[in-house]
């Protein structure tokens, strides 16, 4: 049996997580201080004498005995991660440092989440991991993408000064039960809305791109790349190849729901990366990974979750 920690555990994608690592068998530590995440994503798992969950703030150093370390403490959301900014940056940053350094101590395996968003609004399409970007480091969204891009070179750097064991993975808008109904993003704005019979908002003219990964998919590829090979280290993207304008994906999210809700368009938000889509031959190659949940059967699965909160 291993002991897995697991930053941002409470949150949507780290309460997924936290289940698979239990369903196999593992002890599993959930670290979070709900500030996007929240208790309800893992009050199921409370009784399982092999889950423990902390209240902590990853940036102040934490000290346990694990064999893996998932880091994935951080607001995702454009909204939430705008919201305290400086917070946004300490989180990526001062808790890469903290958690590397544990992991140095206690000679744990480490996993960086990071994001797509470290290649800003691309000018190569579909994004491979040899591609360095596109960010603006002073916009909106910089608190986050050069948050994260700080925290890839932090491990890339405590890796190769302090053989700290690493894997770090970009990973592409990932959406599924347990999202926040009011993080603001697109998936779980659209599934609201239209649930509700609201306008559907598009931002700017909805022909921007973006591919849509469901969660289970995910969370496979997270497991594939913390036990793959000691000398890989990634990058490596996991996303869904994918690609669907936001018309696109307001037309299936009326479709699935069967809802008579109309499109209105709003502003687009400052720096909004104009197309996504992950180049995902490496995770093919060294993973065997690739997603198995196409965007009509993942928005199905979620539509049902949001009928029950909603
Ligand atoms: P989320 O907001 O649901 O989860 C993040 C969790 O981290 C929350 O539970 C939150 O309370 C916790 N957290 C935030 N700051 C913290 C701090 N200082 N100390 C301790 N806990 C803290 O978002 P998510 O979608 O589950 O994202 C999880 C991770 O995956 C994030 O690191 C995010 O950047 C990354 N990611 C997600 C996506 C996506 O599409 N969902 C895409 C790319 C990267
Ligand atoms: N978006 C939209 N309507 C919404 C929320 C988002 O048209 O109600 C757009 C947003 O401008 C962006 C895309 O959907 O182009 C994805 O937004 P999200 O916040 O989900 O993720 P990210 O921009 O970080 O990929």
């Amino acid at each position: 049996m291993k002991r897995i920690l697991v930053t941002g555990g409470a949150g949507f994608l780290g309460s997924h997580l936290c289940e698979r690592l239990l369903s196999e068998g593992n002890d599993v530590i959930c670290l979070d201080n709900y500030f996007t995440g929240q208790k309800k994503n893992v009050t199921h798992l409370i009784g399982n004498p092999y889950f423990e969950l902390v209240r902590h703030d990853v940036t102040t150093p934490y000290f346990v005995e694990v064999d893996e370390i998932y880091n994935l403490a951080c607001p995702a959301s454009p909204v939430h991660y705008q919201y305290n900014p400086i917070k946004t940056v300490k989180t990526s940053v001062m808790g890469a440092i903290n958690m590397l350094g544990l992991a140095k101590r206690i000679k744990a395996k480490v996993l960086q989440a990071s994001t797509s968003e470290v290649y800003g609004d691309p000018e190569q399409h579909p994004q491979k991991e040899s591609y360095w970007g596109h960010v603006n480091p002073i916009g909106p969204r910089a608190c986050y993408d050069e948050g994260k891009r700080c925290a890839e070179t932090l491990f890339v750097n405590y890796h190769q000064q302090n053989n700290v064991r690493i894997k770090i993975i970009r990973i592409f808008n990932t959406y599924g039960p347990r999202m926040h109904p009011n993080d603001g993003r697109v998936v779980s704005n659209f599934i609201v809305q239209a649930l509700h019979g609201k306008d559907i908002t598009i931002y700017g003219n909805g022909m921007q791109t973006r591919s849509f990964q469901y969660v289970d998919d995910l969370v496979e590829g997270m497991l594939r790349m913390m036990g793959s090979r000691e000398d890989f280290t990634g990058p490596v993207n996991l996303g869904n190849p994918g690609e669907f304008t936001m018309l696109e994906l307001a037309e299936k999210v009326i479709k699935l729901t069967k809802s008579n809700s109309k499109l209105i368009f709003q502003p687009l938000p400052a720096d909004d990366p104009m197309q996504r889509k992950p180049d995902i031959s490496l995770a093919k190659k060294e993973l065997d990974w690739e997603p198995k949940i196409n965007l009509e059967e993942g928005l199905g699965r979620t539509i049902d979750y949001f009928k029950t909160i909603v």
